[in-house]
């Protein structure tokens, strides 16, 4: 018998944006680069970007070097150090679990090296069958909406994700995990869990 699906967001569903942003900023910090230049060229950067999405590490770190007197290779290597990427606590032991008897897949809006790289550092890899992944620069696109196996569960923690995944694809369970302790959403298939491990009730 086939294994259900079930799909995972990455930032801030698996993975702590927030904190892992805190953990780089603090390592290049220590090798010379100032708070207050990095986040002027960081935000002059941000604005370039159609989405807050599509931001490449590869183009902030050529910044960077272009505007401080840091080796291109110490800086990567501050940038890329395992210990700043951090998924939630509940992330390793939840994916464990629910591998066991699922296919599980990533459903993911970014610059593709930028995700593999946080997949890589983090370890979450094995838990996931990446080739069927959707990992997209645009992932609410229709030809991307239409990939995702018939129902599926996805866990989310964008609302408009999970509105417009369930305004197109009613036969999908979709889970929205509330991180920031928003207004509820409600709506048929529409399931709300503060932390990852309620999957596992
Ligand atoms: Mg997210």
């Amino acid at each position: 018998m086939e294994k259900p699906n079930i799909y995972f967001d990455l930032d801030r569903t698996l993975f702590d944006t927030v904190k892992s942003g805190q953990n780089y900023r603090a390592a290049l910090e220590k090798i010379g680069i100032g708070t207050e230049k990095y986040e002027q060229i960081y935000s002059n950067y941000k604005s370039t970007l159609e989405s807050s999405t599509d931001f490449d590490p590869k183009k902030l770190l050529d910044l960077l070097t272009k505007n401080f007197n840091v080796s291109p290779e110490k800086l990567a290597q501050s940038f890329w150090e395992k210990g700043n990427f951090v998924l939630f606590p509940e992330t390793m032991k939840t994916l464990e679990k629910l591998s066991q008897n699922n296919d599980l897949r990533l459903f993911s809006e970014g610059n593709k090296n930028w995700q593999k790289g946080k997949i890589e550092k983090t370890e979450i890899g094995e838990f996931f069958d990446l080739e069927a992944s959707l990992i997209e620069k645009r992932k609410l696109s229709p030809e991307v909406i239409a990939e995702i196996v018939q129902g599926a569960m996805v866990i989310d923690d964008k609302k408009e994700v999970i509105k417009q995944l369930a305004s197109q694809r009613p036969d999908l369970h979709l889970v929205w995990i509330n991180r920031n302790n928003e207004e509820e959403l409600t709506g048929q298939n529409i399931r709300t869990i503060r932390d990852l491990s309620e999957l596992l009730e």
